[in-house]
């Protein structure tokens, strides 16, 4: 049997390693840790509904977290007939609701290490703390920040091999961090961090398709 290992899966917060029941795709048939699938359950309306963070009750259906095999799932008509009840969703809506989800989690994520102090934010704070380049584990930037800024963010952070992900707006990254705009957000390294790492690495299989 096939054992898909990425780093980002190997250890946990408390640096031990994980290994989750494992469960089949409902798309290439692959049976996988269920850290690395998507669940899928029936809603009380009976409809198929993306369960992303695998807490919703009930009977479960998975895929792998990629388009392919969502879309094998869905012409075989699998979710719905592994989950006995609904009408088989189309991948469509599946894939966007998946995306919007992760999206929540970050955005969630994001949340939590602002209340642990994990956050920096504003273009001057954070430039100055990278030239520090101390404890940087991450960058987030707006994504309607303005480019001479977004220009000078993105070099500092590739000069200190800081990564640098573009989301939200600033509206949306300001409110999160119960202020007014923020264009760029800076988190420090740790197991918080490390899980919005994860988060933003599956975001990226969506880009340019939504
Ligand atoms: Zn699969």
């Amino acid at each position: 049997m096939r054992k898909d290992r990425p780093k980002t899966h190997r250890s946990d917060s408390a640096g031990g390693v994980r290994s989750g029941p494992r469960r089949t795709c409902a798309g290439c048939r692959k049976s996988l840790d269920q850290d690395l699938l998507v669940r899928y359950v029936l809603s009380p309306q009976d409809e198929v509904v993306v369960d992303y963070r695998r807490k919703l009750p009930g009977r479960g259906v998975y895929t792998c977290l990629n388009r392919s095999c969502l879309e094998l799932a869905v012409k075989r008509k699998q979710l719905s007939r592994s989950l006995r009840g609904g009408k088989e969703p189309s991948v469509e809506k599946m894939w966007r609701a998946l995306y919007d989800q992760i999206r929540g989690k970050v955005l969630n994520l994001l949340g939590m290490s602002r209340k642990a102090g994990q956050v920096i934010s504003g273009t001057r704070q954070v430039l100055s703390e990278l030239q520090a380049a101390k404890e940087v584990g991450l960058l987030v930037r707006a994504d309607d920040l303005s480019s001479a800024i977004a220009e000078k963010v993105e070099k500092a952070a590739s000069c200190n091999n800081v990564p640098c992900t573009v989301l939200f707006t600033k509206e949306q990254l300001g409110r999160l961090l119960g202020k007014s705009e923020r264009g760029v957000v800076m988190l420090k390294n740790g197991p918080l961090t490390a899980a919005i790492a994860k988060e933003l690495e599956r975001l990226d299989k969506f880009s340019g398709e939504l």
